[in-house]
């Protein structure tokens, strides 16, 4: 696959994360104006609501695009995707001849506030990056005890929360919450001191579901991915996470990027999950490549200071994919519902400069990083801004997410303290 050409000059440029390849769906506000359904092209963000209310933009006899949320175009199903994408490739395309019609309706990208792309539903976190899992496991429980002996064979998650997800740019408040340091030996409610970042992707069920269904199934229910970053209350986490898994360590915020990158755009770039070191039952099966190659960072910014890059990694590095995952989710006869969010788990890498937490990079706070200018960082402190970024690199062009991003505000006064 190489770029397809755009009357958007800006869209043909190789780095470019908006080619007409991409045509990532948000939702936006111009100065003044309300929020409303965009496409992303170049530097431009084209008013797709204000398309389908002229008749430009044709989907099905009732309007999709009327509310500011995507939800109503996922649950009119895989035709209607197919179909939003080769109208608006037509309109874009550097020969198209309904340039005029278009151009009132494209605001530069600068100029626009972004909201939530669509209406979160549910939310399952899973823990399907291997080297994450024995990261974080040899830490907790040592390196024998490192990978659950159920981690090879099940694609490990918890069922969120929808309502802390939050869209890229909102502040993130470090919480308070139990916890407990192994040098005392009772609990205590205090703000966390170890905040951290989980660098993930997000797949968005676009189809519902109402029993089990196979990975081609769900594969073919998923609609799109985000960048995910899931905040993660570490000492809150380790004192409250046996025997249920995490709970309120996890229920802070998850910060999502503000474009919707659809299935289709991902295609040219899909990859085999790794060799299995242990053979899965059949239903976990991958019938074709599942995962995605994106390349991913971490950039990490204090208050003042210099971004640096503080992690790269690749969205192949998944154990599962999110096909395998949402099969998984499935078996129970669990309903999957359109806005179901799926968040991969911490992609890490082998190296230690690819570990997709600051709990892995230093290594419990053993190992702080150091940062330009001095600092250092164990986890995250008040003021810091975490930055992730993907791309999937084709010929001659990007498939960008845009910027998942959040600043970490200070601890409130105590909450009980009334
Ligand atoms: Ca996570």
């Amino acid at each position: 696959m190489s770029l397809i050409r755009s009357w958007v000059e800006a869209a043909n440029d190789p780095a470019c994360p908006f080619p007409l390849n991409n045509l990532p769906l948000g939702v936006f506000s111009p100065a003044g104006g309300a929020p409303r359904c965009g496409v992303a092209i170049g530097d431009k963000v084209l008013d797709a609501a204000a398309l389908e209310r002229a008749g430009t933009l044709p989907l099905a006899d009732a309007p999709l695009l009327d509310r500011a949320t995507w939800n109503p175009l996922m649950e009119a199903g895989p035709a209607i995707w197919s179909r939003l994408r080769t109208i608006l490739t037509g309109h874009l395309a550097e020969k198209s001849d309904t340039r005029d019609q278009l151009e009132p309706h494209l605001y530069p990208l600068d100029a626009v506030a972004l909201h939530m792309p669509f209406t979160v539903t549910e939310f399952t976190d899973f823990y399907a990056g291997r080297n994450h899992a024995f990261n974080v496991g040899t830490m907790f429980r040592g390196p024998e005890n490192a990978l659950p002996p159920n981690w090879l064979h099940i694609p490990i998650g918890y069922n969120g929360r929808a309502s802390s997800v939050v869209v890229s740019g909102t502040g993130v408040r470090r919480p308070w919450g139990q916890l407990k340091s192994p040098d005392h030996e009772t609990p205590a409610f205090l703000p966390c001191r170890r905040f951290d970042l989980e660098l993930e992707m997000g797949a968005i069920v676009g189809q519902p579901s109402s029993g089990p269904v196979t990975v081609a199934e769900a594969d073919a229910m998923i609609f799109g991915y985000v960048l995910l970053n899931d905040w993660s209350a570490r000492d809150i986490q380790a004192w409250e996470y046996q025997p249920l898994g995490p709970f309120q360590s996890k229920a802070t915020a998850t910060t999502i990027s503000p474009w919707i990158v659809m299935k289709a755009a991902l295609e040219p770039f899909r990859t085999s999950t790794p060799e299995r070191e242990k053979p899965l039952l059949p239903y976990l099966a991958e019938p074709e490549p599942m995962l995605y190659d994106i390349d991913l960072t971490v950039e990490l910014t204090p208050n003042g200071g210099a971004t640096s890059t503080i992690a790269r990694t690749n969205y192949k590095e998944m154990y599962y994919s999110a096909a395998q995952q949402l099969a998984h989710h499935t078996t129970s006869g669990c309903p999957m519902r359109v806005g179901d969010l799926l968040g991969s788990g911490t992609i890490s890498g082998p190296t230690k400069d690819s570990r997709g937490s600051l709990l892995e990079l230093s290594w419990g706070g053993k190992e702080p990083l150091s940062l330009p200018g001095g600092a250092t960082r164990s986890f995250l402190e008040d003021g810091d801004t975490v930055t992730l970024t993907g791309a999937a690199r084709g010929e001659g062009y990007t498939i960008g997410f845009g910027e998942c991003t959040g600043t970490i505000l200070p601890a409130l006064a105590d909450p009980y303290a009334r």
